[in-house]
């Protein structure tokens, strides 16, 4: 054949005698089969080999085993961001004039879309605080289909009653959606604590470098899995080969990772709790929910000097930087009021539980002096 023919044709040779010990980038759209008939079986479910990448992949599909063994479910899809595995789930699981209960704090891209549902699909949205199981078995009614929860809420840190609510969805015959960015698997494994299906942001903590942007939904059972697969297909969610690729990578160290960031936080709290420039640290204690077995590696400060003070540091700070995201290896820092909240009035910023002057923090894994000394040294600047 002619060379154009056989550059077009490049394949891979399959190794007899070993295997490779890293996992593969599949970075193929497509498989191809020597056995025109079996190309079916791909597109017939989620076990019926590889067909088509958008239905599944064999990198992808190494990421979703991984973090469904990790997070004790039976089966995982792994999507193209975080609220790519929201959405996938908030529309495979509920239809019009369906009823959900979701906390009251949680991420602003989640609040956004139940917004959606309620304004454009005709669903209807109760909000609780996620502390109370009577607060719940008030709220539920007989078109309840969904809660939806936060392990540890972005960016307040509440931590809701996963192991008293649970059961009352259950009872109910209600789905618990548990989102575990925050807290991670190292940290808390919410299908053990009753969650029917957990979601992640992979581009926080489970990818940790900053350099992805990925989600996760694990189902505690088969039959979710196959029913919102269906919709991971037809709404086209799916995560890329590479991107799971760099999320597997990222997994290697988690374990390590976290054991790093809580160190972390212990000091980086500690130390902020008694400087004069700052009222009031909402970090989860050790202890705080037996569910919830360490430190996350972010939560929030407030400034006494308000709006100006949160400015102040966000400009002096030189180790810790100015980004709107967490769960990386770097430390990042976020002054809500000034950049992610700059529309809200300040009644409106204690509606959702911050003020002028909150700081949020997600605290890397540099070493802790280094953090220490350019948190004191922005302080400082902010009092003077
Ligand atoms: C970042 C985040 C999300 C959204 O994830 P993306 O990957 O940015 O789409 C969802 N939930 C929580 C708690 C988050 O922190």
């Amino acid at each position: 054949m002619h060379p154009d023919t056989r550059m077009v044709h490049i394949e891979a040779p399959a190794p007899a005698t070993s295997s490779p010990l890293a996992v593969p980038i599949y970075q193929t759209s497509s498989f191809a089969f020597d056995d025109p008939e079996l190309i079916a079986d791909g597109l017939n479910g989620p076990d019926g080999g590889y067909t088509y990448s958008r239905f599944s992949n064999p990198t992808v599909r190494a990421l979703e085993n991984a973090v469904a063994d990790l997070e004790g479910g039976a089966a995982a899809i792994a999507t193209s961001s975080g609220m790519g595995a929201i959405s996938l789930l908030l529309h495979s699981l509920l239809s019009t004039g369906d009823h959900v209960i979701a906390q009251r704090d949680v991420y602003g891209g989640t609040h956004a879309q139940l917004r959606d549902l309620e304004n454009r699909f005709g669903i209807e949205v109760t909000r609780i605080d996620g502390l109370d199981p009577a607060e719940l078995r008030a709220a539920v009614t007989p078109r309840t289909k969904v809660l939806y929860l936060e392990t540890v809420a972005n960016p307040t840190g509440h931590i809701s009653d996963l192991p008293a609510l649970a059961p009352v969805a259950r009872e109910a015959g209600v789905l618990t959606v548990v989102d575990n960015t925050f807290a991670t698997p190292i940290f808390c494994r919410p299908i053990e604590h009753g969650a029917d299906i957990v979601v992640h942001s992979a581009t926080k903590f489970l990818g940790g470098h900053s350099d992805v942007t990925g989600g996760l939904a694990v189902f505690a059972d088969r039959a979710h899995y196959e029913q919102v697969w269906e919709h991971a297909v037809e709404f086209g969610t799916t995560a890329d080969p590479f991107a799971a690729w760099l999320i597997i990578r990222g997994l290697h160290t988690l374990g390590l990772r976290m054991e790093r960031h809580a160190a972390n936080v212990t000091r980086v709290a500690g130390r902020l709790a008694t400087h004069p420039a700052v009222d009031r640290v909402t970090c989860p204690q050790p202890g705080a929910a037996a569910h919830i077995t360490g430190f996350p590696g972010a939560f929030c400060f407030d400034l006494a000097g308000g709006h100006d003070a949160g400015v102040r540091l966000m400009s002096r700070l030189r180790v810790i930087r100015a980004a709107a995201s967490l769960g990386s290896t770097q430390s990042l820092i976020l002054h809500p009021a000034s950049t992610t909240h700059r529309q809200l009035t300040t009644e409106q910023l204690t509606e959702s539980h911050l003020s002028p002057g909150t700081i949020r923090i997600a605290v890397g894994i540099e070493h802790p002096d280094d953090l220490l000394a350019d948190l004191e040294q922005a302080l400082d600047f902010v009092t003077r």
